[in-house]
C-alpha cells in the first residue's frame, strides 16, 4: 500500500469517528470519501460498516471506473455519486455525506438552507439547493446531486441528508457542520419571522474574500 493510499484511509477513519462523536450520522448511515491526487483513484468508507470499527485494509480504494483496486470490503452503496462528483467537478478533493438532523428536516421538507448565515454563504457560495428525489445507491442520485450541487460545496438530498463537498477531508467536514447549524439556526428563526436572505451581490463579495483573502496567508 502506498504512502498516499495510507493517510487517505486514516484521514477517512479519523473523520467517520468525529461524524459519529458528534451527531453527524447515527449508525452506519452516511459515507466518506477523499480524491488520491494524480492516481485517479478514490478511497471511500466500506458499506454498512461502524465507523469506530474501521480498520485501514477496511477502506476500499477504488478507481474511476468503480474497480475495487485495494481492500478487503466493498464500497459505500453511494460510490456512484461521489464519483460522479469527482468527474464532473475537478475542484473537489473530498466528500462527506450525512443524515445529520436539521438538515434532514430541510431535505425531507424540500425546503434549501437560505444564503443568511454569512459563515454558510462564505464556505457554501449561497444557499443549499435540495437536488430533485432519487433513490439512493443509484446513478441517477449522482447525476441530480452534481445538478443542484453547482458551483456550491453543499447540497441537499431530497428525503435523505446532506452532501458536502470540498477541497479536501478538513475542510469538507467544516462545511457538514456549518450547513448543520445554518439548517438549525434557519429553523429557529422560522419562530421569530423567519431567515433573512442576503443579496447575491452580498454573497458574492463574502464569498470572494473566504476564497482569497480570508484567514492567514
Ligand atoms: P453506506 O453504508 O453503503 O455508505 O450507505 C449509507 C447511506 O447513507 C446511503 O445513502
Ligand atoms: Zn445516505
Amino acid at each position: 500500500m502506498s504512502l498516499k493510499h495510507q493517510i487517505a484511509r486514516k484521514e477517512i477513519i479519523d473523520a467517520g469517528n468525529q461524524m459519529v462523536n458528534s451527531s453527524l450520522v447515527i449508525g452506519t448511515w452516511g459515507n466518506i470519501s477523499v480524491r488520491i491526487v494524480d492516481e485517479d483513484l478514490i478511497a471511500i468508507t466500506p458499506s454498512g460498516v461502524d465507523y469506530d470499527k474501521l480498520i485501514s485494509e477496511n477502506i476500499p480504494i477504488i478507481d474511476f471506473e468503480g474497480n475495487l483496486i485495494d481492500g478487503n470490503m466493498k464500497p459505500s452503496i453511494e460510490l456512484p455519486m461521489h464519483l460522479e462528483i469527482y468527474k464532473k467537478r475537478p475542484d473537489i478533493g473530498a466528500i462527506v455525506h450525512t443524515h445529520s438532523t436539521y438538515c434532514t428536516a430541510m431535505a425531507i421538507a424540500r425546503k434549501p438552507i437560505p444564503a443568511s448565515c454569512e459563515d454558510l454563504i462564505q464556505i457554501v457560495g449561497g444557499n443549499v439547493r435540495v437536488s430533485e428525489y432519487r433513490l439512493p445507491g443509484t446513478d441517477d442520485l449522482g447525476k441530480v446531486a452534481v445538478e443542484a450541487l453547482d458551483e456550491r460545496n453543499a447540497v441537499l438530498l431530497a428525503n435523505h441528508g446532506l452532501l458536502a463537498a470540498g477541497k479536501n477531508l478538513k475542510e469538507t467536514i467544516k462545511i457538514a457542520f456549518i450547513c448543520e447549524k445554518s439548517a438549525h439556526a434557519t429553523l429557529l428563526a422560522a419562530n421569530i419571522g423567519g431567515a433573512i436572505e442576503l443579496s447575491k451581490e452580498e454573497c458574492d463579495i463574502m464569498r470572494d474574500f473566504y476564497l482569497n483573502k480570508y484567514g492567514q496567508r
